[in-house]
């Protein structure tokens, strides 16, 4: 049985306050069962999302991951944050290869799969985000796009190290768009990342991301290869955060 993850990418948005608040409000409209819960602030929230994290009554129920990380250990870096330092905080997860950091700062499938590599030395759960253009939609490439972004960090790791961390299928013209994939097109890539991990991608917790909401999170969820999702605009109320997550099942 996979145990449903949803996450919640605040992208570039928040601060103090902010954090403070959603943590309240959140706490206050959530049940916490039978789903895992995973908030990515931006790197300077992510010691106070921590704290607020373990109080009230989720305490270690959300767990918080950084937006990005550093490929290298440690050194003259000017700007990079480590591996080692995100988990030196308490965080527990890490996204890599979201489609804003391979389209707008150059991220190869070369450097995403590095990043992997690095979260893992740190005990990180990487989250694996991978997904097609429109064009490459269109032109019938989804599955040769996406299994190629798998390929490369496959290569480097080894599929059981890629089976055992998160992947989120992540279709570019659905991010921020208001466009979602119907549930049967995420269900089809869905089921070709599976098939793609073997026999040890049955454990494999595949997340749908793209202008997930919670009138359209019931139908997504309800797919047998989406377990849960990662979810940009729509994190950023508490609320319909909480009402997304109360979609998620256990399959
Ligand atoms: C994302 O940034 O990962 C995302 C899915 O964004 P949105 O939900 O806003 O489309």
């Amino acid at each position: 049985m996979r145990v449903p993850l949803v996450a919640a990418n605040w992208k570039m948005h928040g601060s103090r306050s902010f954090v403070a608040s959603f943590f309240e409000e959140f706490s206050a409209g959530f049940s916490g069962t039978g789903v895992e819960v995973a908030v990515f602030p931006p790197a300077v929230y992510l010691d106070q999302a921590v704290q607020e994290s373990a109080r009230g009554n989720f305490a270690n129920i959300v767990a918080i991951g950084a937006q990005n990380v550093s490929h290298k250990a440690g050194g003259a870096f000017t700007g990079e944050v480590a591996a080692q330092m995100i988990a030196d905080i308490g965080c527990s997860l890490v996204l890599v290869g979201h489609s804003e950091r391979r389209n707008l700062y150059g991220e190869s499938n070369q450097l995403v799969a590095a990043k992997f590599m690095a979260a893992l030395e740190s005990d990180l759960i990487p989250v694996l985000c991978v997904g097609e253009s429109l064009d490459e939609r269109e032109n019938g490439e989804t599955v040769s796009v996406v299994g190629e972004q798998l390929k490369s960090v496959i290569d480097a790791a080894g599929l059981e190290k890629v089976a055992a961390a998160v992947i989120a299928y992540e279709p570019v013209w659905a991010i921020g768009t208001g466009v979602t994939a119907t549930p049967e097109q995420a269900q089809e890539v869905h089921g070709a990342i599976r098939e793609l991990l073997g026999e040890p991608g049955q454990k494999t917790r595949i997340l749908y991301g793209g202008s997930v909401k919670a009138a359209n999170a019931d139908a997504l969820f309800s797919q047998p290869d989406i377990d849960g999702g990662l979810v940009g605009g729509a994190s950023l109320n508490a609320e319909e955060f909480s009402a997304i997550c109360k979609k998620a099942h256990s399959s």
